[in-house]
């Protein structure tokens, strides 16, 4: 059961546990150092550097994917937080090399190649990296990089600068200078750096024994496709309905190209997994085209934008465009289950014409104890229902007196998101009662 406070000490935890690890290493390097100190700057310069470099190895482990360590936040969460540490791991590596450089003329040394050149080369090349993992992050879209592309470089540079970081440091050796603090820095560093090779080499493997097949693509609404899958050779997959998964299609796992989809089918049918994907980009403009018969790979599930462990008797879905998919997996999963648990879905969509899954909605309205509200932006003279975008006034027209008593679901574009989710906080609704499901991480 999700509670207030099972929600804060589990978030509690995780951000402890964080940050003690960043700052492990200060307490490794101090641990029978005897030297004296080299005055607070150096010193200052210095734990910026150990700490820069923990956050970066510690980046692997909040990108690996691993559903535990996302849970109580949700993927999307995780990966935002996992920029902002980004930020934070270039700010002290950036400080930790220009506060040495000023504090003392001594460290020009480490960038001089007259003095080493493959060193004055490798900590230069860290200074290029770090720099460019933020540049290519924050311009991404203005300089046309790809999003597989940027993935990829992503991965490398990271791994390049956690490598170099722990060569410098064993290089350096004034505080990790014992062999048990040489073995504790290389240990966590092949950790961290394992985890990227896991992630790339043996989750493809693994994805491969498991492959699936295209048995059909239909057009929903314009721009917009539901594309079924059938396990071969296998049971198909285990999720909660609301879950999504990385998808890559192709005879091979091993792709750049992985995208993520939430499933749009229940799990109660286990022969045939559903995805609706709406037209955007490169990959997804060419769904409608891809071929039956067709091979695919699918990593996951992921995601706790799920039903299963509410308690509310009544749940509210605050939906918007293609952000519908993991509530159509969710009311389905009620209708195999023959749930009739109060919801509410509010959906906002262009137009009735550009409404994915309109008569499905209707159909299983009919069959559970559901009120879907629609939102058009457009529409014609007959429509009496709510129009324009969502809004806080349209929300509460729409929901029971007692907002207390439910629990909320927001996907959709991120300025509908970000009003839903303001409302329902201004209204006090509890953090722990809504669940948001964000399509735009990186
Ligand atoms: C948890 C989650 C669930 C999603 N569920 C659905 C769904 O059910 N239906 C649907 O239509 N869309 C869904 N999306 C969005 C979908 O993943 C992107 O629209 C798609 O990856 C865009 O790829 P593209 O090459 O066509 O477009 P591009 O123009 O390459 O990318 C557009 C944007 O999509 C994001 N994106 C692109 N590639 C990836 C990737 N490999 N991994 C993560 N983000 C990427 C980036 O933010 C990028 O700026 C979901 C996204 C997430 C994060």
């Amino acid at each position: 059961m999700r509670t207030r406070s099972a929600f804060i000490i589990n978030s509690a935890k995780w951000l402890l546990l964080f940050t003690v690890l960043v700052v492990a290493p200060l307490a490794l390097a101090v641990v029978g150092h005897e030297e004296e100190a080299r005055g607070f700057w150096t010193e200052f310069g210095v734990g910026l550097g150990f700490v820069g470099l923990a956050m970066m190895g510690l980046q692997f482990v909040l990108t690996a994917r691993y559903s535990k360590i996302g849970a109580p936040f949700g993927m999307d969460e995780l990966l935002n937080f996992h920029g902002q540490a980004g930020y934070v791991a270039w700010l002290f590596i950036m400080g930790h090399f220009i506060i040495l450089f000023l504090a003392d003329s001594e460290f020009h040394k480490f960038l001089d190649p007259t003095v080493n050149l493959p060193r004055a080369v490798a900590l230069s090349g860290v200074i290029a990296a770090v720099c460019a993992l933020i540049a290519t992050t924050y311009w991404r879209e203005k300089i046309g990089l790809v999003y597989e592309w940027w993935r990829a470089s992503h991965g490398v540079l990271a791994l390049f600068v956690v490598f170099i970081g722990t060569v410098h440091i064993m290089q350096v050796g004034f505080y990790i200078s014992e062999l048990w603090q040489q073995i504790v820095w290389v240990g966590f560093s092949l950790g961290a750096m394992s985890m990227l090779v896991h992630n790339r080499v043996f989750r493809p493997l693994q994805m491969k024994k498991k492959p699936y097949k295209v048995v059909s693509v239909k057009e929903e609404v314009k721009e917009t496709w539901s594309i079924e899958l059938e396990p071969v050779g296998h049971e198909g997959l285990d999720f909660k309905a609301g879950q999504f998964v990385w998808i890559t299609l192709g005879d091979t796992p091993f792709k750049l190209q992985q995208h993520p989809f939430t499933i749009s089918s229940s799990p109660e049918v286990r022969d045939k997994i559903r995805f609706t994907i709406k037209e955007l980009g490169d990959f997804t403009s060419k769904v409608g085209a891809v071929e039956l018969g067709s091979t695919a790979f699918i990593e996951g599930p992921y995601g706790n934008f799920t039903m299963d462990e509410t308690t509310s008797t009544h749940n509210v879905f605050i939906v918007g465009g293609i952000g519908i998919t993991p509530t159509m997996s969710i009311l389905q999963t009620l209708r195999e289950r023959g749930d009739q648990r109060h919801t509410t879905v509010i959906y906002g969509t262009p137009s009735k014409e550009m409404t994915p899954f309109y008569e499905e909605l209707k159909a299983l309205s009919a069959e559970l104890n559901l009120n879907v509200v629609h939102v058009f932006e457009e529409y014609d003279e007959e429509w009496e229902g709510e129009t324009g975008f969502i809004t806080p006034e349209i929300m509460r027209r729409n929901l029971p007196k007692d907002i207390s008593d439910c629990e909320y679901f927001v996907c959709g574009p991120p300025p509908m998101m970000d009003v839903a989710e303001g409302a329902l906080r201004e209204w006090g609704v509890p953090v722990h009662m809504v669940h948001s499901e964000r399509f735009n991480i990186v």
